[in-house]
């Protein structure tokens, strides 16, 4: 895969190249360009924002070094692609965009290609979104229903959820499938060695070899902490997938089966 990334700050997205992400890129698993906005604005300050129109606070990132820069990329991003392909994706990190989640991140790590503009100050004069529009798929994305100062942290999560996800990049894959969000729940507790620390054992189940009382220790594990503290998780959650244990735990938890959905009673 091939991500850009175009900021003010583009030695904020320096840790992208370390741990995981950076084997990965030395390995060309995954090609990583970051871009610096201000290299597309030409007056003597390198200019990259203004006043709002209307008035109110703050400043606002003006469209033409967005323009330019995201000409530039595309013509770059736009070279390794097959024509026949979709327009390719623009991720644009804001607190009003959709919330980013691991089903998106399943969904993102399947494109070639995928190019993220960090806003920072109000945010992008919204003419560029619709300009881009002609040449891209845009996502606005949100992290979170909280403001952050810019778009670069956003991205680095994004990049680090999404990068994870691509073939060859996590040593064990199987370790992709039990994770939190991996199928709607969160993983269960996970403990190590010594079995015992400080008055505080690990559960018994896990030491006795039984993988199947593990897995079913697990699972109900993972129904018990997502009830426990992710509740609207499971509120009309398809039940086909919970057999006659998983539903015994959903009951004792409150929550019945209706229409084949999981309704907390
Ligand atoms: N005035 C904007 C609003 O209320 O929607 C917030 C601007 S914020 C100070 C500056 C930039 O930070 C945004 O353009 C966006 O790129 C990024 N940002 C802030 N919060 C974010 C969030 N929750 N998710 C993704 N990006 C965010």
């Amino acid at each position: 895969m091939r991500i850009d990334v175009v900021s003010i700050f583009p030695e904020y997205l320096a840790p992208l190249r370390l741990s995981l992400l950076g084997r990965a890129q030395e390995d060309g698993l995954l090609q990583l360009e970051v871009h610096d906005l201000r290299d597309f604005a030409f007056d003597r300050h390198r200019t990259v924002d203004d006043t709002p129109y209307g008035g109110g606070a703050g400043m606002v990132m003006k469209p033409e070094p967005w323009s330019l820069a995201l000409e530039s990329v595309l013509e770059s991003v736009l070279a390794g692609r097959d024509a026949s392909e979709d327009k390719p994706i623009l991720i644009v990190p804001s607190p009003a965009g959709e919330v980013f989640t691991q089903a998106l991140a399943y969904e993102l790590a399947e494109e070639p290609t995928l190019t993220f503009a960090c806003g920072r100050y109000e945010g992008i004069d919204e003419r560029v979104l619709d300009w881009a529009g002609e040449r891209f798929r845009v996502r606005p994305v949100s992290l979170g229903d909280y403001v952050l100062n810019g778009g670069e942290v956003a991205v680095m999560a994004m990049v680090e959820a999404i990068g994870r996800l691509l073939p060859g990049v996590v040593g064990n894959p199987e370790s992709l499938v039990e994770e939190s969000h991996s199928n709607g729940l969160l993983e269960y507790p996970v403990y190590t060695k010594p079995s015992s620390w400080r008055g505080h054992d690990v559960p018994e189940v896990l030491l006795s070899g039984n993988h199947g009382l593990i897995a079913r220790w697990r699972r109900e594990q993972q129904l018990r902490r997502t009830a426990a503290r992710r509740p609207e998780l499971l509120d009309g959650a398809d039940a086909a997938p919970f057999g006659r244990d998983e539903r015994a735990v959903l009951r004792e938890l409150g929550y019945d089966v209706v229409a084949g959905r999981l309704v907390r009673g």
